[in-house]
């Protein structure tokens, strides 16, 4: 082995050493991760990462915390209906991640018999799991070697070496140096959560703690000063605008209507209130008619953000004497307000409806 060689292993190995040190003394608890002492639990590794993808730490602990009470293993969630899995992920956002984890379970169950594999590739082929959570997985509950780079890791890698090259094509040198900094780890999936722990709580976005940081002494942005200028982004384009229509449709006993989201899409298998298609035109977003006649319009509108884009929605209100609705509306259901809970609605949907009673409340009290 060359002297460099010799000389790179032997800086990766002292920093494994110090990021474990610091891990131990600084992890933080969550209710997936394993008890000292204890193996990590593959079905609570897999429903946290899939919960993480997009969310943060805390939104996801409560949910996380309500479906394996619910569905303690994953022949359990296998079992269970898929829209009693939509309804407790309502509000988690990304609901292809709901449907996904519900198949996944299954051929979990069919194919391996409820137990989880544990090689990257194996893993890999699997409903919702990408390079990224195989890799997660496999360490952190089969300690297999695979660095998982999340935006922590690309932050933490960017700094240490001060990248120039912006996100996202400085990722392949990225994910090369982050295996350099893992090769031949001993305790691959501490490591792997202590890499992404480093980022989330020392090497944050805004005001990285340098002086706390277990690799400061590796670090060229920190010792330069510059941190902040890390990690280099190729500037965003802007975030192009939807244009619809929501109906708040009630009934003379105060129920709205609903009805389940059919096809391909973002809300697929959702009960939401009805809805035109979205579309950037906002002229012809506006010319949509509705599917009952008398509805009207009083100035509300909601807003919603997605990963690539905003949605705006005209509210449209009304009440119906009779209960036919159109045969457009598949699955169409009046529901108690109190009852909302029992249904996946999504976020913007329960930003709508909770528009729509205050304003009603509003007109209940002027009379
Ligand atoms: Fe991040 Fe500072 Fe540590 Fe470098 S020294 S990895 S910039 S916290």
């Amino acid at each position: 082995m060359s002297r460099a060689k010799n000389s790179g292993a032997a800086r990766a190995g002292e920093m494994q050493d110090r990021l474990l040190c610091w891990f131990d003394c600084n992890k933080r608890a969550m209710p997936w991760r394993a008890r000292a002492g204890h193996a990590p639990n593959p079905y609570h590794v897999w429903l946290s990462e899939i919960m993480l993808q997009q969310t943060t730490v805390a939104a996801v602990a409560p949910y996380f915390e309500k479906f394996v009470k619910k569905w303690p293993t994953v022949k359990k969630l296998a079992a269970a209906d898929l829209d009693a899995v939509l309804a407790q992920w309502a509000g988690l956002g990304y609901y292809a991640r709901a449907r996904n984890l519900h198949a996944c379970a299954q051929t979990i169950v069919r194919d391996y018999g409820g137990a989880f594999p544990c090689t990257v590739d194996e893993l890999r082929a699997l409903q919702g799991i990408g390079p990224y959570t195989a890799a997660a997985i496999a360490s952190i509950a089969f300690d297999v070697q695979a660095v998982a780079v999340d935006g922590n890791v690309e932050r933490v890698v960017s700094r240490l070496y001060a990248i120039e090259t912006p996100l996202p094509r400085s990722k392949p040198d990225i994910k090369i140096r982050a295996e350099e900094i893992a090769s031949d780890v001993t305790r691959a999936g501490d490591f792997t959560q202590a890499f992404m722990e480093l980022g989330a709580t020392v090497c944050t976005p805004k005001n990285p703690k340098c002086g706390l940081c277990p690799w400061q002494a590796y670090c060229k942005a920190g010792q330069a000063g510059t941190a902040a200028r890390f990690p280099r982004k190729t500037p965003k384009a802007a975030r192009p605008v939807r244009y619809g229509k929501v109906f708040w449709i009630t009934d003379a006993q105060g129920r709205f209507l609903v009805h389940k989201r059919s096809g391909k899409g973002l809300y697929e298998g959702l009960y939401q209130l009805p809805t035109t298609q979205w579309t950037h035109d906002k002229d012809a977003a506006m010319r949509v008619k509705a599917p009952f006649s008398g509805l009207v319009s009083k100035g509300l509108s909601v807003r919603h953000t997605f990963t690539h884009f905003d949605v705006v929605l005209e509210i449209y209100t009304g009440v119906k004497k009779a209960h036919r609705v159109p045969v457009s509306l598949t699955g169409a259901r009046w529901i108690y307000p109190e009852n909302m809970g029992d249904y996946g609605l999504p976020s913007l949907m329960k930003k709508a409806i909770k528009l729509c009673m205050g304003a009603r409340r509003l007109e209940q009290a002027a009379g």
